[in-house]
């Protein structure tokens, strides 16, 4: 494991800002397209999206898409 590219968040000064990859629509990977605080009070990071740089988004978990399913078919 090389340490190289692992920065101390600038934020909190606790937690360490660790690159994220992502694989775009045509299943080519994107390296380093968002760095996330690991100190989960901080929530720091910062996104690359269509060149436009995004700093401390909310973070989507999730949680807060779960509408209520109409139907249900599978
Ligand atoms: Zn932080």
């Amino acid at each position: 494991m090389e340490q190289c590219c692992i920065h101390k968040c600038q934020k909190c000064h606790i937690g360490d800002l660790v690159p994220l990859s992502d694989f775009g629509s045509q299943g080519a990977s994107i390296k380093y397209k968002a760095w996330v605080c690991t100190n989960p009070e901080c929530g720091y990071n910062i996104k690359i999206r269509n060149g436009d740089i995004y700093i401390n988004e909310p973070i989507m978990n999730g949680a807060n898409n779960s509408r209520p399913r109409q139907g249900g078919t599978f």
